[in-house]
């Protein structure tokens, strides 16, 4: 391994001894009964550079539940399958509200405010729904060619938890269907939408997998193109604004990275030009972000000086 990258190991090392009392100034997600089990103390970080390079520390070849980060995977997905047609059923703007909120969706009439709420994902878990003859194998298959990894799968168990507790995702899916807003069947963009949260995969899986958004679309292991460079632009663009949902302003000022949380204790931040970051940490502050793992990201990106608004 090249110094820079022996440097780079020995960094989020050292990163990690710096947050040992930090677990406690969150909360695991209990409201998916599945994940209240998670050790609150499970930690682990990792980096991956368009040039090649992957490092982690702690537990980042861990697999955990990857929850809001697969809005990512679902977005670019559906806007390679609509295009532009996407952005008349869903907005681009910062909600200014919890993740999971309704009351918003009302007032503007079944149209959500961005595509990484929980209103916006399900949107997107519909398009998926109705343009692919099987939207959660497709969604896996990408997931896993994307990861070079066959054996990424969904976590049974979390799958069952969702459905079960799954009320309020299914009135916001029924709300925007009462607005026309949704095509198919609630059940299926539900099965849909809790299928892709219930994916689990490590910290090194999730920054590899998601190096073309670093890249303008191109993966650049393969050199395949996952998306055009200007939805690359885009995703990022929400990811900034929005991604840490009602924290997104607070992490654009501190960090200056786009980014995106999961109830899981994940957090990603894609650096344009160099990389990807994953950091996992299952306690949460009230916003549904992983405290740990905002720190982690945090605190590398501040000691490498990556933020895109330098
Ligand atoms: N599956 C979770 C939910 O719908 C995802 C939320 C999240 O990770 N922020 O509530």
């Amino acid at each position: 391994m090249k110094k820079n990258i022996v440097d780079l190991q020995e960094k989020l090392q050292a990163l990690l001894l710096t947050q040992q009392d930090n677990f406690l100034q969150g909360a695991v997600a209990d409201y998916i009964p599945a994940l209240a089990s998670v050790k609150p103390d499970l930690v682990g970080i990792s980096v991956a550079t368009i040039d090649g390079n992957v490092v982690g520390a702690g537990d980042y070849q861990r697999p955990f539940s990857i929850q809001s980060i697969s809005k990512v995977f679902g977005l670019v997905m559906a806007m390679n399958r609509v295009g532009d047609s996407l952005w008349q059923r869903v907005r681009m703007e910062p909600s200014g509200q919890p993740f999971n909120s309704i009351i918003q969706l009302e007032w503007e009439k079944g149209i959500p405010r961005n595509p990484v709420i929980n209103a916006g994902a399900l949107l997107v878990s519909d398009v998926l729904a109705s343009h692919f003859s099987s939207s959660k194998l497709a969604f896996l298959t990408f997931i896993r060619k994307l990861a070079g990894n066959d054996t990424i799968r969904v976590d049974n168990q979390v799958y069952q938890s969702e459905l079960t507790h799954g009320n309020r995702n299914a009135a916001l899916a029924y709300l925007m269907k009462s607005f026309d807003n949704i095509e198919a069947e609630i059940p299926d963009v539900l099965s849909h939408y809790f299928t892709q949260c219930a994916i689990s995969m490590s910290c090194q899986q999730l920054a590899t997998s998601l190096l073309f958004l670093a890249n303008k679309g191109i993966d650049p292991r393969t050199k395949n193109n996952i998306c055009t460079a200007r939805d690359a632009h885009r995703v990022n663009a929400i990811l900034s604004t929005s991604g840490m949902y009602d924290q997104s302003g607070e992490f654009a000022f501190s960090v200056g990275l786009p980014a995106k949380s999961g109830v899981g204790g994940g957090v990603i931040a894609i650096v344009p030009g160099y990389g990807v970051i994953c950091a996992w940490s299952p306690p949460l502050n009230k916003f549904g972000n992983s405290v740990v793992g905002m720190n982690l990201v945090s605190d590398i990106a501040e000691e490498l000086g990556l933020s895109i608004y330098h």
